[in-house]
């Protein structure tokens, strides 16, 4: 079957918004209770929300990627860290209950910040997105610096405080005060903007 230009540009054409949800590290050994660097309860809790926010992009028609730890076997990372989210083996995988849907950009990184090292800003510049909205985990480390990388390149960016979450609360909560007063994200839970 032949097709004409115009039809194949039709096929890979999106509808653009202008805004993006990035789920960040929402993968087995981070939320699973048993997964190499869970965040037990924390972790739990936020599944039913980042799944809303997730629900909401999808039916405004936003751009939706995922964010997610890829680690090599012998990453420096794990100077730091116990290993975790290693290619190829369950733990990197995302939690079912957030499976992508067709046409949904995973973007695999090795470093805190979704950005460094990765194709995340080209894939939001090529769908014009200049808001994009963070769910996942870890407020103060992957959730923090993604912000941070986002804040500098000029995209505006919101935090639902219930659809992230931290390894510790203090570092949840601290976190959230830099990204609301320090980088002006902006945050959708009043209970904890300060
Ligand atoms: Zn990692």
């Amino acid at each position: 079957m032949w097709l004409s230009v115009s039809s194949v540009r039709r096929d890979v054409a999106h509808d653009v918004t202008g805004r993006a949800i990035v789920i960040i590290d929402m993968l087995r050994d981070f939320i699973d209770p048993a997964g190499a660097l869970s965040l037990g309860d924390a972790g739990q809790r936020i599944i039913p929300r980042v799944k809303e926010r997730l629900s909401l992009a999808r039916a405004r028609k936003d751009l939706v990627l995922f964010a997610c730890d890829r680690h090599r076997h012998d990453d420096a990372e794990f100077e730091m860290f116990p290993p975790h989210c290693i290619e190829g083996t369950p733990g990197a995988d995302i939690i079912p209950e957030l499976e992508p849907e067709r046409a949904e950009v995973i973007i695999p990184k090795r470093r805190y910040s979704a950005f460094f090292g990765t194709d995340l800003d080209l894939a939001l510049r090529e769908r014009s997105v200049t808001e994009i909205e963070l769910a996942g985990v870890c407020t103060n480390i992957c959730v923090l610096y993604t912000a941070a990388d986002a804040r500098n390149l000029n995209y505006r960016v919101v935090v639902d405080a219930s659809a992230v979450a931290g390894l510790s609360e203090e570092g949840h909560i601290w976190a959230l005060g830099e990204m609301g007063s320090t980088l002006g994200c902006r945050l959708l839970d009043a209970d904890v903007d300060g």
